[in-house]
C-alpha cells in the first residue's frame, strides 16, 4: 500500500519522547519553551506559542485580536474548513473569496475585489489567507492591501511550515501566523500547532488565553480572563524539536518528488499546480478534466494499492456554510474553488516515498484515466 502521507518517525524521535515520558514532566514546560524558541528562530519572529492544534492556533489568534460579533473576515473559499470555523466560533462572519486555478491560493487582486464588493452590515476587520498545500502567498501584496484598508492579517500557514515567501517565512508577515503539526503536515507532533507573533502584548494575551486566563500574582495564581486549555504537552514538543532539525531536508525531498510527478503526468486530462518558488509541497494536488470521473479513479488506484484523495473543500457549498450564507454563495463570482473541490486529486507525497513509487503512482494514474 502506498499511502497518501506518512510521518517520518525515527529512533531519534522515539528516544526524545521516551526521555520526556520517563521524566514525569508531561504537560507544558521546558520542552515546549525550547521548541517555541527554536520555531521562533526558524521563522524569524520574536514570539512563538505552541498549542494543541492548528485549529486552536487559529481560534486563539482571533480571540486574542478581539475579532467577534459584528466583524467579518475574508477567507479563501478553497481550504480546510477549520479556517472558516475559527471565524464562526468567535462569532464573526467568514466572507469567502475564490482562488486562483493554478496556485489554489487567493490572489491579492481577488482579495482587493472582495474588499471593494463588501457591503456589510458586518465590518471587515481581517484577512485570513491560506498558504494552501504549502504554496507561498504574495505576502507583500497582501500586507500592502491590508494596510491600505486598515485590516489585520492572520495567516493560516497550517500546512506551510517551511514555506518561503520572497524574503520571509510563511506565517511571519501578518499580525499572527498559525501552524498545524497534524500528521498530514510536513512536521508533526501528533496533534499540535503554533502561533507566531511580533507584538509582545499580543503574545502575552495569547499565553493567558491558552492557559485558563491564569497568571502568577501577589495572591498566588490569578485568573484574569476567561481562557481555554489549548496547551501542547512536553512530549509532543520533544517530538517536534527533533523533527524541526530535519524539516528543510524533508522539504527538499518533497520538492524532488513533485518534480518527478511532473515529468510523468503529461496528459490533456490533467492540470498540474504551478511551481512557485518557496513552495513546501505539503500536498501535491492535480486537477482532472471535468469528463474524468474522480471517484472511479480513486477506487481504481485503491485497487492497485495506491491511496489518493480530494485536496480541500469549497466552503460555500459545505452543509453548514451553504445553509448559513445562501445568498452570499450566489454572489461568488467564479467557481474555481468548486471545480478544485470536485476535480482535485491529491497524490501520495512524503519524504520516505521512493522515486519508483512515484513512477508507479504516475503510471497507474495515467492508465486509470486513459482506460
Ligand atoms: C490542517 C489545516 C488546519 C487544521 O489544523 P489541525 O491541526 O488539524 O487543527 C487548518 N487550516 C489549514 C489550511 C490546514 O491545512
Amino acid at each position: 500500500m502506498i499511502p497518501l502521507a506518512r510521518p517520518c518517525i525515527s529512533d531519534e524521535e522515539c528516544a526524545a519522547v521516551e526521555r520526556v515520558l520517563r521524566s514525569g514532566k508531561l504537560i507544558h514546560g521546558e520542552e515546549c519553551e525550547a521548541f517555541e524558541a527554536e520555531l521562533a528562530s526558524y521563522l524569524g519572529v520574536p514570539h512563538v506559542l505552541v498549542v494543541s492544534s492548528g485549529t486552536a492556533a487559529l481560534h486563539l489568534a482571533l480571540l486574542a485580536l478581539g475579532i467577534g460579533p459584528g466583524d467579518a473576515v475574508l477567507v479563501p473559499d478553497f481550504t480546510f474548513p477549520a479556517t472558516a470555523n475559527a471565524v464562526e466560533l468567535v462569532g464573526a462572519r467568514p466572507v469567502f473569496v475564490d482562488v486562483d486555478a493554478s496556485t489554489y491560493n487567493v490572489s491579492t487582486q481577488g482579495l482587493a475585489d472582495a474588499i471593494d464588493r463588501w457591503q456589510g452590515p458586518e465590518q471587515l476587520r481581517a484577512i485570513m489567507p491560506v498558504h494552501e498545500f504549502g504554496c507561498p502567498l504574495d505576502m507583500h501584496g497582501v500586507m500592502a492591501l491590508a494596510r491600505h484598508h486598515n485590516l489585520l492579517v492572520v495567516e493560516d500557514a497550517a500546512c506551510a511550515l517551511g514555506t518561503r515567501c520572497e524574503d520571509g517565512m510563511a506565517g511571519s508577515f501578518g499580525v499572527a501566523g498559525c501552524f498545524s503539526f497534524h500528521p498530514r503536515k510536513s512536521l508533526t507532533t501528533g496533534e499540535g500547532g503554533a502561533v507566531a507573533v511580533h507584538d509582545p502584548e499580543l503574545a502575552k494575551r495569547l499565553k493567558l488565553l491558552r492557559n485558563h486566563g491564569m497568571q502568577p500574582g501577589r495572591r498566588g495564581m490569578e485568573f484574569v480572563l476567561a481562557g481555554l486549555n489549548y496547551r501542547m504537552t512536553n512530549f509532543q514538543a520533544a517530538l517536534g524539536r527533533v523533527q524541526l532539525t530535519k524539516l528543510d531536508g524533508w522539504i527538499a525531498a518533497r520538492h524532488g518528488l513533485q518534480k518527478a510527478y511532473r515529468q510523468i503526468l503529461i496528459d490533456p486530462f490533467i492540470s498540474l499546480p504551478v511551481e512557485v518558488v518557496g513552495h513546501a509541497w505539503q500536498t501535491f494536488m492535480i486537477v482532472l478534466e471535468k469528463s474524468v470521473d474522480r471517484g472511479q479513479i480513486i477506487s481504481e488506484l485503491a485497487r492497485q494499492g495506491i491511496e489518493c484523495n480530494l485536496g480541500a473543500q469549497a466552503l460555500h457549498i459545505q452543509d453548514y456554510f451553504g445553509m448559513r450564507y445562501k445568498e452570499a454563495a450566489q454572489e461568488l463570482d467564479s467557481g474555481i474553488a468548486e471545480r478544485l473541490f470536485h476535480q482535485g486529486l491529491a497524490l501520495p507525497l512524503f519524504p520516505a516515498l521512493g522515486m519508483a513509487d512515484v513512477k508507479r503512482v504516475g503510471c497507474e494514474l495515467l492508465h486509470a484515466i486513459r482506460g
